[in-house]
């Protein structure tokens, strides 16, 4: 393949820097003085695939802010600023507003099958583009090259299915209480809709809410992460490529809580769907009340990992292993504690440490990466505080425990042995290499630990026993259970929290009720 080729060609060049050239260029890209020959060499091809957009989209027109203001966009394994994108605020949003609010009357009066064409095209283009794609996403936010091309192929299934389900939005017809009535209940598009969107999925989470708002006959404004907003604009350009209509889908980025208003103060704008912490999704929700906006969000997890004693340890290995490291740690359905019962305890955690000590820290754009950078000097920070926490209350490091030898935000898959419930590493999500093992007597303790908490959305458990999957897994208040699998998102079932982990349900046959109205028609005098 001929990315493998260029990304070992890339890592035998190790860290050597382009010196000189240092100058912004008319389309917003900078060349760093310190971009590493690797990134600069990824960057080269992403533009000449016609992918490296720093502007927004507003009714199909890319869109540099209205007073110019740029922000950097930052690669979190080196520090080199990729681009400079445009950094937009109120006005920006509402001409997003307005232009998708236009659009809405001409795309949603489309046949089923007109919406469903346009989308198939864009899952077809997403795909033919995926490795520029991925680049873009491990050059942004540091995840490795194959986790990246993992996400591509994720966030593409949602284009793919939701594609299919479009034909699909069936209405009712209700028998009638009066012999000369019908009754029926058609499904018809929100409207407008608002997509919030964070930096960790930088493809997925926009294509997760893009995909089904789109085939219900909605439009869109999308505000991605101000740390990930290219990957999202390369898709934005897909999108307008596979002929979605200028102003279905726009993209706004920049002044995070300025935008956030304009969506919410609008009355053309009939839903808000956020991914993103718990904290800006309350606001997002408590600001929806004024113009009794639909809301779904999908906030922060506390996800435990429950390992009984009758698991199959080297499926709990795997799977508990999978479901902490993924993207360093910095997922909302990441283990946050692993729960191990006592009998299990010890071999599990030697066996557990053996797995961790063989990931692989660096650069993403090496392929013998499994651990890239945190997002940035903040998460890396949060980190540290949870572990001074828990080792100030008893807990003991067992592995790592302290920033990576590589700088930056690099930090060691780490290994922190008997956590308490009274320790932050137990209570918040560290979002990071950090996993807590916390030991526990009967099932019942471990059901009540693993309750004890805001958070409601993902769980795992691993137990060689049907009974207890099934007792187990109906006792966790979550909306996502894994048993004996540690990785099961998938555009196919429905995905999302309960309790404070947020509202609605994304992806699947369930995901497309986020963005419809129910109508209900009564057809009197008929005899
Ligand atoms: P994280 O800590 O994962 O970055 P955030 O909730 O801060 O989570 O960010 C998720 C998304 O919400 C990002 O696109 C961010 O810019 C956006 N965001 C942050 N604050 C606001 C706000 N006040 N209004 C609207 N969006 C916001």
């Amino acid at each position: 393949m001929a990315m493998a080729m260029a990304m070992r060609r890339a890592a035998a060049l190790g860290a050597r820097h382009i010196l000189g050239a240092s100058s912004s260029s008319s389309s917003g890209i900078l060349r760093s003085r310190h971009m590493s020959v690797d990134a600069a060499a990824a960057l080269e091809r992403i533009r000449a695939a016609g992918l490296l957009r720093t502007q927004g989209l507003i009714g199909g027109k890319w869109i540099d802010a209205y007073d110019g203001k740029t922000i950097e966009v930052e690669n979190p394994a080196t520090g080199e600023i990729l681009a400079n994108v445009s950094c937009m605020g109120s006005r920006e949003t509402s001409d997003a507003i307005a232009s998708a609010h236009t659009t809405f009357y001409s795309w949603s009066k489309l046949t089923a099958s007109e919406r469903s064409k346009a989308l198939r095209k864009w899952y077809d283009l997403i795909i033919s583009n995926k490795e520029e794609l991925a680049l873009l996403m491990t050059l942004e936010q540091g995840k490795p090259i194959k986790e990246a091309l993992g996400e591509v192929n994720y966030g593409a299934s949602f284009i793919e299915y939701f594609a299919e389900e479009a034909k699909r939005i069936y209405g009712d017809i209700i028998p009638p209480t009066l012999s000369d009535r019908r009754l029926l209940v058609l499904k018809q598009p929100v409207g407008v809709v608002g997509a919030i969107t964070p930096w960790n999925f930088p493809l997925a989470m926009i294509t997760r809410k893009v995909g089904p708002a789109l085939a219900c006959g909605c439009t869109v404004v999308v505000k991605p992460s101000e740390f990930t907003p290219l990957t999202a604009l390369a898709a934005a350009d897909l999108a307008l490529q596979a002929g979605i209509p200028a102003g279905a889908l726009n993209v706004v980025m920049g002044n995070a809580p300025e935008i956030g208003d304009a969506l919410l103060q609008s009355t053309q704008v009939r839903k808000i769907t956020f991914t993103g912490s718990t904290a800006v999704g309350k606001k997002l929700m408590a600001g929806s009340a004024d113009t009794v906006k639909k809301v779904s969000l999908e906030l922060g997890g506390n996800a435990p990992c429950i390992v009984f004693d009758d698991a199959d340890i080297d499926v709990a290995i795997k799977g508990s292993l999978a479901a902490k490291f993924r993207n360093s740690g910095q997922t909302c359905v990441c283990a946050n504690r692993i729960l191990v019962q006592e009998g299990i305890y010890e071999k599990f955690a030697s066996a557990f440490i053996k797995a961790v000590q063989s990931l692989q820290v660096g650069n993403g754009l090496e392929e013998s990466t499994s651990q890239g950078p945190l997002i940035n000097e903040a998460a890396v920070q949060k980190v540290e505080k949870f572990i001074k926490d828990a080792t100030s209350k008893g807990a003991h490091i067992m592995l790592g425990g302290k920033r990576h030898s590589l700088g930056m935000t690099f930090y060691e898959p780490t290994v922190v042995g008997n956590v308490s419930n009274d320790m932050l590493l137990f209570r918040e999500e560290a979002f990071g290499p950090v996993a807590p093992l916390v030991p526990f007597k009967t099932e019942e303790d471990a059901i009540h630990m693993a309750n004890d908490t805001n958070a409601g959305l993902a769980a795992y458990i691993f137990t060689k026993s049907i009974p207890r999957s099934w007792r187990v897994s109906e006792a966790l208040e979550y909306g996502l259970v894994g048993v004996n699998e540690g990785l099961i998102s998938t555009e196919v079932a429905p995905f999302g929290g309960v309790k404070q982990s947020g509202l609605g349900r994304e992806g699947s046959k369930y995901g497309v009720d986020e963005y419809l109205e129910l109508k209900y028609i009564c057809m009197g005098n008929l005899n």
